[in-house]
């Protein structure tokens, strides 16, 4: 496999970065997780954009433009022969002293692995997902910032690590009030009464790409949405419930604390949004130059 680093394409034994780099003493850096399907990128523009503003956000001076970072991803694809994959880009703050100063490290590090990923069995995406609460929460935006998408997920980790003791893939991460944010890695959508409703980026969500894809979807199929504060109450008595990634794409939860959603299976309107993402997926995105 061959990885891109800094300005190169080297193979895989030789993507390194340094012990000293603050991405991996501090999680100071920031990361984006792109697919690309039937060789396009999908939404590559956007997964751009919100690099660029997790980079602001956390002052890290760019040093590439947004068309070479395209470039760079679409290289690393063709470099490896990924026509359907998933592209991980990171910019770590790069190699400084010890100690936190972010300004003694001027100079950021970027790599791109093309590689393929499966966040879930078929057999959720035909039957459904079960998922439980977990008790860790999403940070506030007076500690970390949750629009970043910052290399800190260890937050998220240890919510996966509740989910799976739990005996369950995914668990829903409540914020700091209670009401729900979203999931370890996905956002979260319910339908009731034919409506379409997703917490709002405000109360902890990450302004997910596939959230906005999936709010477009529905504008196109006719489903009225609502982004709104929502507690478990609207999950318990939800008619369906589905959750949206880049990795995941949308998949149906039919279970939640252990207690049946809707009628315990996916449902029309989840099945229709799945699809309709996967036409999507499936005919547009940035072409790779193969
Ligand atoms: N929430 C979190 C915490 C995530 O890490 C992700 C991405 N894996 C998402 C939501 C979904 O965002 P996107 O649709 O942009 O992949």
């Amino acid at each position: 496999m061959k990885i891109w680093l800094d300005g190169k394409l080297v193979d895989e034994s030789e993507a390194k970065i340094s012990v000293f780099d603050h991405g991996i003493l501090y999680g100071d850096g920031i990361f984006e997780g792109i697919r690309c399907y039937n060789g396009r990128v999908f939404r590559l523009d956007e997964h751009i954009d919100r690099l660029f503003l997790s980079a602001r956000a956390i002052v890290l001076k760019m040093p590439w433009s947004r068309d070479e970072i395209a470039r760079h991803v679409c290289e690393t694809c063709a470099a490896n022969r990924i026509r359907n994959g998933y592209i991980r880009l990171c910019v770590t703050r790069g190699p400084g002293e010890l100690g936190l100063n972010p300004y003694l490290s001027p100079n950021p590090s970027m790599f791109i692995i093309a590689a393929s990923i499966k966040l879930y069995p078929d057999e959720h995406y035909q039957n459904g997902l079960s998922i439980i609460t977990c008790a860790s929460r999403r940070p506030t935006p007076g500690s970390l910032m949750p629009q970043v998408k910052s290399l800190n997920y260890l937050n998220n980790v240890m919510a996966k690590v509740e989910a799976i003791q739990g005996g369950v893939l995914e668990a829903v991460m409540l914020n700091e009030q209670g009401y729900v944010a979203e999931c370890t890695g996905d956002n979260i959508f319910i339908i009731r009464k034919n409506k379409l409703y997703t917490p709002l980026i405000s109360d902890g969500a990450l302004d997910g790409i596939t959230r906005d894809v999936i709010l477009e979807l529905a504008e196109k199929l006719g489903i009225p949405y609502e982004e709104r504060t929502m507690s478990r109450y609207d999950l318990y008595t939800a008619d369906e419930c589905f959750l949206t990634g880049t990795a995941a794409e949308v998949v149906p939860v039919v279970e939640l604390d252990r207690r049946i959603i809707g009628d315990g299976k996916p449902g029309p309107h989840t099945r229709a949004l799945l699809d309709a993402y996967h036409d999507l997926t499936n005919s547009t995105g940035t072409p790779i130059p193969l």
